[in-house]
């Protein structure tokens, strides 16, 4: 990629910036926040990018023009310099403008003694989240604010932009879960999936961290039309389905739409516990041990189920 190309590019989308040559990074002011210091990083290399004082960012520079909904012939520049072919479809998502709390921190990089920190990195560590997962998920936390005293997991899509995220208290209070109000018709941690490889549908996700390998979280109990979608254009051969006991009957429905449309469907029993409370080593023997669905199974399942 040419560096200095990218940066001619960037200042003529978001002005002058101040390069920092060794690190490959470039601050601008902060289209988002206007904050009067440049606290818009860029990393020309990675292109991860991010803001210090709202929390805006993201993983490509494409999110980024997307989220500023720049000029078509900006994304042409940037396909020649990126080598991608990226069109400018479906620029009208609805978490194209959602983006995490002004008030949140990524645990990789908060100081480790700090009090809220070492509250925050004691309950994921009891959730069985470790700090790879940390890393991997840019799993924050909020201090203060309407997430205060909250675990933040992001969720991105394929390209990198910001499609959800949720937040989990790490302390025990009455509320201990909070979403934006946005459309959860959203391909969690689309990011990490590998629609060539069986795909596993959990409810939360601490569900998806814990199964580790292309696990999806509905962030509830419901299946969308987008995953929906996704999952049958993809071709995807096998599909775990691994929700709590009391979603049984939506599994079944799940079940039931992906069988009928051909796709081998592994409808996973589980104990009492949830997938994040088993851990790693256990869902997987249990995933590893269910038989795949047949149509005798399914009709089995649904005299059951009424
Ligand atoms: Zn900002």
């Amino acid at each position: 990629m040419n560096k200095l190309r990218l940066v001619q590019l960037l200042e003529s989308v978001l002005l002058s910036g101040s390069l920092n040559d060794k690190s490959s990074e470039i601050t601008f002011h902060c289209p988002f926040c206007k904050h009067h210091k440049k606290k818009l990083n860029i990393n020309l290399i990675s292109q991860k990018w991010h803001c210090w004082v709202c929390g805006v960012g993201g993983y490509t520079i494409l999110a980024l023009f997307k989220r500023l909904r720049v000029e078509k012939r900006f994304y042409d520049v940037l396909n020649k310099i990126t080598g991608n072919n990226f069109s400018r479809v479906s620029i009208d998502k609805e978490y194209e403008f959602l983006s995490l709390p002004s008030e949140f921190i990524e645990l990789a990089k908060a100081t480790k003694n700090n009090p809220e920190v070492k509250n925050a990195l004691s309950y994921l560590n009891k959730r069985n989240i470790t700090s790879q997962d940390i890393l991997k998920y840019n799993i924050g936390y909020c201090p203060t604010g309407k997430y205060g005293g909250m675990i933040i997991i992001p969720s991105y899509d394929h390209q990198g932009l910001l499609n959800f995220f949720t937040g989990r208290s790490y302390y025990d209070v009455n509320f201990k879960h909070l979403n934006p109000t946005v459309s959860k018709d959203i391909i969690g941690f689309d990011m990490f999936v590998n629609w060539n490889e069986p795909i596993t549908i959990v409810e939360g996700a601490f569900d998806a961290i814990a199964i580790k390998r292309n696990s999806i979280p509905l962030f509830g109990k419901l299946i969308l039309d987008n995953l929906k979608i996704k999952i049958l254009d993809s071709k995807v051969k096998r599909i775990n389905i691994a929700l709590d006991k009391d979603a049984s009957k939506n599994a079944l429905e799940m079940a039931n739409y992906f069988f009928s449309n051909g796709i081998d469907v592994y409808l996973v029993e589980l104990p009492e516990k949830d997938p994040s409370e088993l851990g790693f080593k256990t869902i997987t023997n249990i995933i590893k041990m269910v038989d795949k669905l047949t149509p005798q199974k399914l009709l089995e399942y649904k005299i059951n189920e009424y």
